[in-house]
């Protein structure tokens, strides 16, 4: 299996902020953990941190996240305005679309609120965290977890709901290659801000289920209706049987196709 080699990738950056510098590990508990110790420290805007593996990797609302060798783990620390946290989301699935189908050409979409598909199947899993260093300076911390060549079949628990990029292309996928790509691309969709509407739209461009009959689970409550958009915020608009238009918030929420 190649490494990650940061240098190889750093070669191939064309980029203004996100990048400039790049942490890389053999292993970590989780790239989200050490990008938020870092960013405590002061750590570069743009700062990468890049893990061959992780030991106790997490999603949402500390649901695990499996992440062994030959995958991508990354997070990326971020010193932005307030109102850009909404478009953190936005760009890294965005970045992660567009990167997935320069190396491989296969087309992926995102799920609402924040994961990447390809056929159906959870390909990669993103997450923002933000938090107040010194009381004052706020941070923000992108992860992205990408399956390149997950063996889902190894993984009773997501056997069924997951695929990886070199399971879906049918052959080798260089993560070194991809890397690069995934940070140009972020890095030239963060440069677009203010502009949040052109990243917005990007976005919605490439998000599945709209249109489609769905289940928004939020805890014991369920919302059934029709997943009518997604609005500026990031939220999701369910149209209910009842004709109410529901605005539901990325949280605590899971959403199915019926
Ligand atoms: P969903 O929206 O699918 O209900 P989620 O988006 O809330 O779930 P996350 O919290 O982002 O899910 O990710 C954690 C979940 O993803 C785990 O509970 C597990 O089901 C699944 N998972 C864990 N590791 C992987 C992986 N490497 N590839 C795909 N799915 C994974």
């Amino acid at each position: 299996m190649e490494l990650i080699e940061p240098q190889k990738i750093k070669q191939k950056l064309a980029i203004k902020l996100i990048g400039r510098k790049i942490l890389y590990y053999k292993s970590l508990s989780s790239t989200m953990d050490k990008a938020r110790q870092e960013a405590q420290k002061g750590a570069a805007e743009g700062t990468v941190i890049i893990a061959e593996k992780q030991t106790s990797a997490r999603g949402r609302l500390k649901r695990s996240w499996i992440s062994p060798e030959g995958n991508i783990a990354l997070s990326v620390i971020l010193y932005p305005k307030a109102e850009y946290l909404p478009y953190l989301i936005m760009i890294a699935s965005v970045a992660v679309v567009k990167a997935i189908k320069d190396t491989t050409g296969l087309k992926a979409e995102i799920k609402w609120p924040n994961d990447v598909l390809i056929n159906a199947k959870k390909v990669c899993g993103i997450l923002v965290e933000s938090g107040v260093r010194n009381q004052k300076e706020r941070y923000a911390v992108i992860g992205i977890g990408l399956n390149v060549s997950l063996r889902s079949d190894s993984y009773p628990e997501i056997t069924q709901i997951a695929a990886s990029l070199e399971s879906a292309l049918g052959g080798y996928v260089s993560r070194n290659k991809i890397l690069s790509v995934l940070i140009n691309h972020m890095d030239k969709l963060y440069m677009l801000l203010p502009d949040g509407e052109a990243i917005f739209k990007k976005w919605r461009a490439l998000m599945t289920m709209l249109g489609k009959n769905v289940q928004v689970a939020c805890g014991e409550e369920k919302i059934k209706g029709i997943a009518q958009d997604v609005s500026r915020d990031g939220s999701l608009l369910v149209l209910c049987e009842n004709g109410k238009l529901n605005k539901v918030v990325a949280g605590d929420v899971s959403l199915r196709e019926l």
